[in-house]
């Protein structure tokens, strides 16, 4: 068989431990057997982070930007023990966060659903894809400890001369209290709906959208404001046109909605709520190593990958030479779906297929009993038709189903 020809490089970005051994196994035996693959690579391992003072990780998201897909494997945030672990020069940042902040991107998750694996709640039969405002917020807030009587207030001083001041709490008790400033700007929500909107046409879904503008009446209600403008202005005839809808409601409503739902849709989220809402909807759906992620910029860049971490309890075991079973679902769907893009971007329907019948294999192996342990001991399959494998022979077995498809 001729290996399937690529144009444009993928943008690869390889990673830290667990996820990284997966990552070399998955491109042995599932793409370079079958894809001419052509990639740009840069190496996100934390090492050579700390060699290039991080920046293989501008670099990276630099060309991610030029080429517009990317696939990036799980990688280490490092903390104080990390510091240590690998004698690194500086606590360097997230390397997630130094792309986002290049994309200006919003995060798409959506479980991987397979049969044998069943939501905790039982009526959500489609999954739910979570769309999560990467700016602002709590996240970028500012708070002071006001442990004594005193006034907080809020002021701002605008360049043209304006002046804007109000009291947040005059504390009058001797332990006074506590406070925060945040804040977001109204280009980035602006560009958090455009994405929202432009996934939800690309994916054929409803978008549903919430906070608590009620109570929020000038931060939380300015998020609404905006997503109803972008929508009349720029989105309702297209969304008419694909028989998709925009809804907004209160942020406790829609939590109690989602229950209810049979899922199938895209909810929007400000940061924090994105924050909570996509580890609840992830255990959820039955498993962290499910979940897939996209993070999608505005003027259409993309960067694949599974929504877990470097699974570093594993890469310990792994190390001692210990047998390992760890779940590639999600970095393979990582791979699936840089690759569809890559595909659909330069009109190559080969590649397109050929991502399609790796999730199906990827799928299909499960369904058909073989899997990892994460997923064996929740299956609800019966317990003589579940073989629980290592992490090199599922991606092997995934290879088996892959080949007899192609
Ligand atoms: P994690 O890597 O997601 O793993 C947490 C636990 O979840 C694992 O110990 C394992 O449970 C289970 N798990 C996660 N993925 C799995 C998989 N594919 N297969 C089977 N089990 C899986 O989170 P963490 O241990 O908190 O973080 C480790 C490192 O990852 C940290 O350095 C963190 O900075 C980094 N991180 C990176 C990203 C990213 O790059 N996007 C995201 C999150 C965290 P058991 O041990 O019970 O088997
Ligand atoms: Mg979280």
């Amino acid at each position: 068989m001729d290996k399937i020809q690529m144009k444009t490089p993928l943008v690869e970005m390889d990673g830290d431990e667990m996820t990284r051994i997966l990552w070399q196994y998955i491109k042995d035996e599932l793409l370079l057997p079958f894809i001419d693959l052509k990639t740009e690579y840069y190496d996100l391992g934390l090492k050579y982070r700390d060699e290039t003072n991080d920046q293989v990780t501008v670099d990276a998201a630099n060309a991610n930007k030029k080429y517009g897909v990317a696939v990036k494997c799980a990688t280490i945030t490092p903390n104080a023990a990390r510091v240590t672990e690998y004698n690194l020069k500086e606590m360097w940042k997230s390397p997630n966060g130094t792309i986002r902040a290049i994309l200006d991107g919003t995060v798409f998750r959506a479980p991987i659903m397979v049969k044998g694996i069943v939501p905790y709640i039982p009526t959500w039969t489609k999954p739910i894809t979570i769309a999560r405002h990467a700016y602002g917020d709590v996240y970028k807030g500012v708070e002071m400890k006001c442990f004594e009587p005193g006034t907080a207030k809020l002021v701002f001083d605008g360049v043209n001369g304006s002046h804007q001041e109000e009291v947040i709490m005059n504390f009058t008790e001797a332990e006074g209290g506590v406070v925060q400033g945040m804040h977001n700007r109204c280009n980035s929500i602006r560009s958090f709906a455009r994405s929202c909107f432009n996934y939800a046409l690309a994916t054929k879904q409803d978008i549903w959208f919430a906070t608590k503008d009620t109570i929020s009446k000038k931060y939380d209600h300015t998020f609404k404001d905006i997503f109803q403008d972008v929508y009349d202005t720029e989105y309702k005839e297209r969304f008419e046109a694909a028989g998709i809808t925009y809804f907004y409601t209160l942020i406790d409503d829609i939590v109690a909605r989602v229950v209810r739902s049979e899922g199938g849709f895209i909810w929007a989220c400000k940061n924090y709520d994105g924050d909570v809402m996509s580890d609840m909807l992830a255990t959820a759906f039955g498993s962290l190593a499910m979940m897939t992620s996209v993070l999608v910029s505005p003027d259409g860049n993309f960067e694949y990958e599974a929504a877990h971490g470097t699974v570093q309890r594993h890469y310990y075991a792994h190390l001692e030479g210990k047998e390992t079973s760890t779940n590639s679902v999600a970095t393979i769907f990582a791979w699936s779906g840089a690759l569809r893009k890559r595909g659909e971007l330069d009109g190559i329907q080969e590649l397109q297929d050929f991502a399609d019948k790796l999730e199906k294999a990827t799928i299909g192996t499960i369904e058909s009993g073989y899997m990892t342990k994460d997923l064996a001991l929740i299956t609800k399959m019966e317990k003589e038709k579940v073989h629980q494998l290592n992490s090199l022979d599922f991606i092997k077995t995934i290879r088996e189903n892959l080949a007899a498809m192609l």
